[in-house]
């Protein structure tokens, strides 16, 4: 083997390795600077399972996405340069970011709980909405879900919950928000911003309506599994703790969504946030007791496979990501 490593055979070994990741990038190598968006296709998909007390959990990627302009989405009231200059302290393309989707499965033995459905058939020509493949990936058919929550009613969220026109998961019953869904039903929308996502709820939610309950903060999805309100994100934001055998994990949906620039710097506005003051606030009580109580979360648009530990800074919080903490 050889042992004289210079700095050209780790970068050539880097490149190798690129050519070899389950992942291309519309064919090109790396994300120029210039690039506005691309995406990423993975194949095959890519799941995670992992025990918590008696429940097993598991987390798909639904797709991901590369887009440019960091602070056009994170710190949209800092300088660009401020953004870049986080990032790259962290390692990270300036110019860039990595946006992934990722819906969970929570089977507790008696129910197979899907927390969010990803961004379904409206995403597959882009290489994402590769949910039902991810859940076969791990053994479970659509009809085996015997309960879809819905964190929050955002499209990449509410994509998956039909599947040609039919209810992509047959045998379940749905939980969400009330104050989310009372939002997003309602024709006050028409003619603001939220018009699009009034019209996406009215297709892929409202036809469900009979079989949906509809839960406050504190309510129960079933027995280990509690909402909890998260708003800001959007009006009725819900996250979810999760706990088996004393053993807990925190669902932080859309709470803080981007592992560097959310997390440590949970007041910087975010396009996504529809109430930003709201969300900044929910952010900082979230990671504070998720840092605090040093519990494992999850977070949709983390990194894959989206679990983690949150860990106080001088500023916000560092992102510390699951190694193998469950699987001892
Ligand atoms: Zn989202």
């Amino acid at each position: 083997m050889a042992t004289d490593i210079t700095r050209r055979s780790l970068i050539q070994a880097a490149g190798a390795g690129t050519l070899a990741a389950p992942f291309i990038l519309n064919g090109t190598p790396a994300l120029a600077a210039s690039q506005t968006e691309a995406t990423m296709t993975l194949s095959p998909v890519e799941t995670r399972s992992f025990k918590l007390g008696a429940f097993r959990i598991a987390v798909i990627r639904d797709g991901m996405r590369a887009s440019g302009a960091p602070n056009e989405t994170f710190g949209t009231n800092q300088p660009a340069e401020t953004v870049g200059a986080l990032l790259a302290a962290n390692f990270l393309p300036a110019d860039n970011f990595v946006n992934s989707f990722s819906p969970t499965l929570v089977d507790t033995g008696s129910d197979v709980v899907l927390f969010d459905t990803g961004l379904g058939e409206g995403g597959r020509e882009a290489g994402m909405g590769r949910l039902a493949e991810g859940l076969k990936a791990l053994g479970y058919g659509p009809e085996q879900i015997s309960v879809v929550v819905l964190t929050h009613m955002h499209g990449d969220h509410i994509g998956g919950l039909t599947e040609a026109g039919a209810p992509a998961f047959p045998n379940a019953r749905y939980v969400t928000g009330r104050t989310e869904y009372d939002f997003w039903v309602s024709p006050d929308r028409v003619g603001t911003g939220a018009e699009q996502g009034h019209k996406g709820v009215l297709a892929k939610v409202k036809p469900l309506a009979e079989k949906i309950t509809f839960i406050e903060d504190g309510g129960e999805v079933v027995p280990g599994v509690t909402g909890i309100n998260a708003f800001g994100h959007s009006p009725g934001h819900m996250i979810f703790r999760i706990e088996s055998d004393g053993k807990p994990l925190i669902l932080t949906a859309d709470t803080a969504n981007h592992y560097v620039l959310s997390l440590q710097r949970p007041d910087w506005e975010v396009r996504f946030d529809m109430d930003k003051a709201a969300a900044a606030a929910t952010r900082k009580k979230v990671f504070d007791m998720v840092a605090t109580d040093r519990i494992a979360f999850v977070g949709y648009h983390m990194p894959f496979p989206a679990v983690g530990f949150a860990e106080k800074a001088a500023e916000g919080y560092r992102f510390v990501p699951l190694s193998y903490q469950f699987d001892l």
